[in-house]
């Protein structure tokens, strides 16, 4: 207990397994927490129950260390340092490793997926000049960056990135617990650990020629990180921290990636979320709704994990995207040369988490095997790549090393089927060690002359039933039955009696034993030396496989495009310079191809037009670039808006798109305020949620933009909403002139069509018939005359006297706003809002000569007109 407390005191925020024999025990708080988390019993160790303990055997317990990381605990391994063989007092014991949720290498984790380790380094907020970074690291797959930003806005962007990275665990420094910083870190709470460190780790004389030595170079500049003394700050203090819980070096980490956000179309946290890129946005909904899941054809991990991360940072460089259309067209013409790439794909395993396994010493032989085997297919790819002329194959090619020499090392070093651990040996092929070889054989000579001392035995004492038998306690041995126990011969040496039969040796088959035997161990003692050798030949190969692996990756990404477009019939988009987005029989590409799959008849292709260009002195404006869609309920006015996001998204990750044509001009951030999220956790209701998100985008939106508002204003009461949608049009019709999409179930909005030149009105179309209404999707021009809300109640099953009751109450309301009169319910007086003011008041307003009117005059006149406006008022005496 003594070594326990020291252990424990060392890591007091970690789950201290402790191994005592064959098992991991968790004593007091610890076994509380694991005896909860998994289910285990609670025991105790001393009689008084004072101490509680739970514990796992050594061998299963990797499975319940990757639940409890899942779960945001950290774990520290405290191990038996000597054996306890060799030694007559208590076993030295240490904490050989601690495993967190953002370090480890949990083998559930999916292949597409990441399992990322953030840092923020932020300065302090009252610099006027505010520089933050952050940096991420999988460890599992050596994926290492980092970014930094400047000025007021520094710290909410790198939360947003750091966000979109989804990490299972956040290092900060220690003082950065400061209440000021709160409001600059909302958001951060949602990653499920926290883990703090030392304050100085984070100084640029120790963090930097940490970085540097790490990844094996003198000055930082080849990695872009001139100039960003943070952003390396950040890196460093990640591999501070990745060191100081791994018990190896993370040799696999030899390269960093920095990037600027402007290198990308800016997609923030609620967007990625909202238009569910990646995940989706309830967890219980199946995963094949995200756009991820319906895009990925990918046919290596490297390559699924491409997709997936530049699905959430699409590219604004129209050179970078016209080069990989040009790719994917040539694969999508050529079947047959494309079939043959994906068929070269097809089999290799994931090289990045392979490395790392062996890097951080968890990888078996098999493992080493299956990089072998995966390297093996790495010839195929070339041929393969050799049939295309378009620039991003042939750079692929160029940089494509084939890592034939460090295969034909792996193949002619391990047998064809290795066992899984090193334990027993027999993992080495033959031809590799001289002194292996010739130990094999005695060891196999050695059981031939077993069979043959049997043979002779039978034969010297004519007992037929004999038997020479090995086992691991009492070693060889001759078993004779008990019934044939007088013929056994004097020279025999008793070594065990059981119930039917007596064991036996003899100095000849004690001699063979300890040849045998000796050998054997030996044998385990070479291969693993051979092993450790063919580990070092590997790593020494990290960074060449570490390359090689984002070469396929990007290769398996361009013909997985090329693939969709051709099986899913999608089309090139077309670049423009103007800032417009043209689509003729656009696709939602996840709702068509799930109503694909699920038999669910077709998807309506439509049109859309947008263009925010600034018209020309004295002409009219170009075309609308702000589309106001009504229609009703269940209609698809979020299907439209959402399609059109996604096919921009689609084609700035140089994907072909779901539509007859798309031309665009490339757009530098999607916004999207969509559906009702609340974040009451948070502190934030509905609204405000909705009210912060329309913040966002009317500060922060410029002229490039494309903006999704769904249903913006609805909730609150009605006025409210509706007059904030309609300020909220007019702000982005006549400040941003972004491309803008508004669906809105508030029909007055439509009248604004009228003022504001740029805008136009859109619906989608429903059909009634007399038994209901039919869901065309199609949209057409023009506003939609109402909203069919209490139809679609009827639809999902509300019951009649309430679908009775509400149409009485929704024609008294229509009438009363057609006559613009009171409701005649018991209701209080409603009155539609945009009521217009009597034509006479409007036009003795327009007719005053205000320039030359006195005071007094103005007043009379104020005055007479609000008089008249009182009389027009409904209800009062009963006049219309
Ligand atoms: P609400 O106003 O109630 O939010 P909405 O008008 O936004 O409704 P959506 O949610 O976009 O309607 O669409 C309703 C359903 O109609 C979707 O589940 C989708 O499956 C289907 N749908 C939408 N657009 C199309 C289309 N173009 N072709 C086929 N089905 C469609």
């Amino acid at each position: 207990m003594r070594q326990y407390t020291t252990a424990k005191s060392q890591n007091p925020d970690a789950l201290l397994f402790f191994r005592m024999g064959d098992f991991y025990e968790l004593f007091f708080e610890d076994a509380q927490v694991a005896s909860r988390e998994l289910q285990i019993t609670l025991t105790a160790r001393d009689r008084e129950r004072s101490v509680p303990m739970c514990g796992v055997p050594y061998h299963a317990a990797e499975a319940y260390i990757s639940r409890l990381l899942r779960k945001g605990y950290r774990i520290a391994i405290c191990e038996q340092m000597e054996d306890p063989k060799l030694t007559k007092k208590i076993v030295r014991r240490e904490v050989v490793r601690v495993l967190t949720p953002g370090t480890s290498l949990d083998p559930g984790i999916g292949s597409e997926q990441n399992n990322f380790l953030a840092v923020l380094h932020l300065s302090p907020a009252d610099v006027a000049d505010r520089i933050c970074a952050f940096a991420l690291l999988d460890i599992s797959t050596g994926d290492f960056r980092t970014a930094e930003f400047r000025g007021p806005n520094a710290a909410a962007q790198c939360v947003e990135e750091i966000l979109k990275a989804q990490p299972s665990e956040l290092l900060l420094p220690n003082s950065h617990a400061l209440p000021a910083q709160a409001e600059t870190l909302r958001g951060l709470e949602r990653i499920r650990t926290h883990t703090k460190v030392e304050d100085w780790v984070f100084t640029a004389d120790y963090a930097i020629p940490l970085l540097q030595r790490q990844l094996g170079a003198h000055s930082l500049e080849g990695f872009g990180l001139e100039g960003h003394a943070h952003a390396a700050v950040a890196a460093g203090a990640l591999l501070h921290y990745v060191r100081s819980t791994q018990q190896l070096e993370p040799g696999h980490i030899d390269s960093i990636r920095f990037y600027e956000r402007s290198q990308y179309l800016q997609l923030d946290q609620v967007t990625v979320r909202n238009l569910e890129l990646v995940d989706t946005l309830f967890n219980d909904a199946s995963e094949q709704t995200t756009l991820f899941h319906t895009m990925d054809c990918c046919l290596t991990p490297m390559g699924k994990r491409m997709l997936r991360s530049a699905l959430v940072r699409p590219l604004i460089d129209a050179d970078a995207l016209n080069r990989r259309y040009e790719a994917v067209a040539e694969a999508h013409a050529g079947l047959i040369e494309r079939e043959e790439l994906r068929r070269a794909l097809t089999g290799i395993l994931d090289l990045e988490r392979l490395l790392a396994r062996l890097s951080l010493d968890s990888a078996g032989p098999r493992d080493v095997l299956a990089m072998g085997s995966s390297l093996r297919r790495l010839p195929g790819v070339r041929a393969a790549l050799g049939a295309f002329r378009a620039s991003p194959w042939a750079t692929c090619l160029n940089r494509l090393d084939a890592l034939e020499d460090l295969r034909r090392q792996i193949e002619t070093t391990l047998v064809l089927e290795p066992p899984v651990t090193l334990a027993e040996g027999g993992l080495i092929a033959a031809g590799v060690d001289e002194e292996l070889d010739s130990l094999r054989t005695i060891s196999q000579s050695g059981r031939q002359s077993i069979a043959a001392i049997e043979e002779r035995e039978r034969e010297r004492t004519g007992i037929h039933s004999l038997k020479v038998r090995f086992n691991s306690v009492f070693g060889y041995y001759i078993e004779i039955t008990r019934s044939n126990l007088a013929a056994v011969p004097a020279d025999y040496e008793r070594k065990q009696t059981l119930v039917n039969a007596e064991r036996f040796t003899t100095p000849e088959l004690k001699d063979y034993e300890t040849r045998i035997l000796t050998a054997h161990e030996r044998c385990i003692d070479i291969e693993k030396r051979l092993f450790a050798a063919l580990r070092a030949i590997v790593l020494e190969a990290a960074g060449r496989i570490r390359k090689a692996s984002a070469v396929l990756a990007e290769v398996d990404l361009l013909a997985n495009f090329a693939h969709l477009a051709a099986l899913r019939n999608y089309v090139r988009p077309v670049l423009d310079d103007r800032p417009m987005l043209e689509i003729a029989g656009g696709r939602h590409p996840v709702v068509e191809s799930r109503m694909e799959d699920l038999g669910e008849g077709r998807f309506v292709a439509n049109d859309l037009y947008l263009d925010a260009s600034l018209p020309a002195p004295e002409q009219p404006p170009a075309g609308p670039s702000l589309l106001l869609v009504t229609g009703p309920n269940m209609g698809g006015k979020s299907t439209y808006l959402r399609q059109a996001a996604l096919l921009v998204i689609l084609a700035q990750v140089g994907c072909y798109v779901p539509a007859t044509s798309m031309r665009f001009g490339i757009v530098d951030r999607i916004y999207t305020r969509i559906g009702a999220s609340d974040n009451v956790a948070r502190g934030r209701s509905t609204f405000m949620v909705e009210m912060t998100e329309t913040a966002t985008i009317l500060n922060t939106g410029t002229a490039r933009s494309l903006i999704l508002l769904d249903e913006m204003g609805r909730g609150t009461a009605t006025f409210d909403g509706l007059s904030l949608a309609w300020a909220t049009l007019e702000f982005l019709h006549a400040k941003i002139g972004a491309r803008t999409l508004f669906a809105t179930h508030y029909h007055e909005l439509t009248l604004l069509a009228e003022q504001l030149p740029r805008l136009k009105n859109i619906h989608v179309s429903v059909k009634e018939t007399p038994q209901g209404i039919v869901f065309l999707h199609s949209i057409e021009p023009g506003p939609a005359n109402k909203s069919y809300g209490i139809e679609v109640a009827r639809l999902a099953g509300l019951p009649n006297s309430v679908l009775q009751r509400a149409r009485q109450v929704l024609r008294q309301h229509e009438r009363a706003e057609r006559h613009n009169v009171a409701v005649e319910t018991e209701a209080p007086l409603q009155l539609t809002i945009f009521t217009p003011l009597s034509q006479t008041v409007l036009d003795r307003l327009g007719a005053a000569d205000t320039n030359s009117m006195t005071p007094l005059q103005a007043l009379n006149l104020l005055e007479e007109l609000k008089n008249e406006i009182r009389d027009a008022q409904p209800g009062k005496d009963g006049a219309a």
